[in-house]
């Protein structure tokens, strides 16, 4: 799907900050919007073409997608973890100051849903592929999403057709645009299909896949599920909150995964070859001799996959040395002579100090 130039609807350079970009839209679409320009099909276009701008470069996520991909959504469906900001400001700032109210007629978006992941290990390290049944909503096919039958508009009763409510009368007059009916004075009786919500609520089925590699607390985006828009506005995203259970063997950090290495007294004296769990199962080891307590063997590239990459993290394993248990007198014998011809004073360096 492409996109048009939203810089160029707005009449902005590319390096446009949020406060210019939201001085531009609130001056055009002043000047569009329909309201102001009733029965011009041409400024009501230009009005959803310049909502659809702001909605793109008000939003710093979808800004930085659309000037990298050419696409607000990104190279794919799924947005990359991470949060999305809602950046940006409503209709009601746009139109503070204005009439007071905010008039009520412009496109609106479709509220985000979020639905709520929780994986298992070995589905983080493998991703995930699922449906997922989502309640959502689909605009109004009888009234196009504006929530008004296609009859002939009628009075409105809330400002008697007089487009203002509340403030003085005469020649200096104070009213608000009248939030029922836009300042119109008039309007369409509701939509009998929708009651004039402009959308029904639907259930659908959506095939979700989770990346390898996420992480836990990760948001992940799909785009357009969410609720539908009212009056031509486009849908909301679908957001899903990842949460992980926790692993008996593997504690994670990123990418990378740390398991606690238990190893006796003589392999760590002696050196041993011992077998360690990774994600893709045990793997063999080397332990070289006189390693201590607390020392990192790193498995390089055994980690987690991390998302949207062809590499991995690694997997540390923490050595923990197991002081033997001796009961026999022959034991104890030995590692007494042990300790005659390995006089080593291993508090040194405390006592240097
Ligand atoms: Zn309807
Ligand atoms: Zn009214």
């Amino acid at each position: 799907m492409s996109h048009p130039d939203y810089y160029k609807i707005l009449g902005l350079p590319k390096t446009a900050s949020g406060e210019e970009i939201k001085k531009a839209y609130r001056k055009l679409a002043r000047k569009h919007h329909p309201d102001l320009n009733p029965g011009d099909a041409k400024a009501e276009a230009e009005f959803k073409k310049l909502a659809e701008a702001n909605d793109v470069l008000s939003d710093s996520e979808k800004r930085k997608n659309y000037d990298a991909y050419g696409d607000p959504n990104g190279p794919g469906a799924q947005a990359p973890p991470g949060f999305h900001q809602g950046g940006g400001f409503s209709f009601e700032d746009v139109f503070a100051g204005f009439g007071g109210r905010p008039l009520r007629h412009g496109p609106e978006r479709g509220e985000d849903l979020v639905h709520a992941v929780r994986l298992g290990f070995k589905e983080a390290f493998e991703g995930k592929r699922f449906s997922l049944r989502v309640n959502r909503s689909e605009p109004c096919l009888a009234c196009r999403g504006t929530g008004e039958a296609n009859r002939k508009p009628e009075m409105c009763r809330t400002c008697q057709g007089k487009g203002k409510v509340g403030g003085g009368s005469g020649f200096l007059s104070f009213g608000h645009a009248c939030p029922d009916c836009g300042g119109r004075g008039s309007k369409a009786p509701a939509c009998p299909d929708c009651g004039g919500a402009g959308r029904h609520a639907r259930q659908e089925t959506v095939t979700i896949a989770i990346p390898a590699g996420v992480e836990d607390g990760a948001r992940l985006r799909v785009a357009g599920k969410g609720e539908a828009g009212r009056r031509g506005g486009g849908p909301g995203d679908l957001f899903l909150q990842i949460s992980m259970e926790p692993d008996a063997r593997f504690e994670r950090k990123g990418p990378n995964l740390y398991v606690r290495l238990p190893i006796s007294f003589s392999e760590a004296a002696l050196g041993a070859k011992v077998d360690v769990p990774t994600p893709d199962g045990q793997q063999t080891i080397k332990v070289p001799p006189g390693t201590q307590t607390g020392a990192r063997l790193r498995l390089k590239g055994q980690g987690m996959p991390i998302p949207r990459s062809s590499q991995r993290g690694d997997l540390i394993a923490e050595v923990a040395l197991v002081t033997p248990v001796i009961q026999d007198e022959r034991s104890k014998e030995l590692l007494r002579e042990l300790a005659e011809i390995n006089d080593v004073e291993v508090r040194k360096q405390r006592s240097a100090t």
